[in-house]
């Protein structure tokens, strides 16, 4: 017998019970395991808070990859000055074993408190913009604040 130390293969009631399904069961039966698998994951932002230093201001979901808002992390403590806030895209990269980490790309440093953001490129822009001078979206206003 397989000791139980051997987590590459499901519990053999398990394995009993797939194998006796035909094809279209056990592709629903994966698409179901997708789900699951995601929904077990942490989820993206949770991921960003658990590996970063500094102070985030927000993060905000894209289908594809996450933005997130962070001061860096040698933060003066004055607030006299406005602190430049760093902007990033995140994304899981999955590793070969299997494993995810994250990615991070620098997009720049934002001085002013700017509201609009591109939402092709995610760059922040001024309210009054109408096309993004990054990337040439034209920016639609959506209810996000
Ligand atoms: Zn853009």
């Amino acid at each position: 017998m397989i000791a139980q130390t051997d987590r590459q293969k499901p519990p053999n009631t398990l394995i009993e019970i797939l194998d006796d399904l035909d094809i279209l069961t056990l592709r629903s039966v994966r698409t179901y395991l997708d789900q699951r698998i995601d929904d077990l994951r942490p989820t993206l932002p949770e991921m960003i808070r658990a590996e970063t230093e500094g102070e985030i201001v927000d993060i905000r979901d894209r289908r594809s990859y996450t933005l997130v808002r962070k001061y860096p992390t040698s933060r003066d403590n004055s607030d006299t000055y406005p602190q430049p806030l760093s902007l990033y895209r995140v994304k899981r990269e999955k590793r070969l074993n299997g494993k995810e980490t994250l990615h991070w790309s620098f997009l720049g440093d934002i001085i002013e408190p700017l509201s609009i953001e591109c939402g092709n490129c995610g760059v922040l822009l001024d309210e009054s913009t109408t096309v993004c001078p990054h990337c040439g979206e034209e920016l639609l206003r959506d209810e996000e604040v």
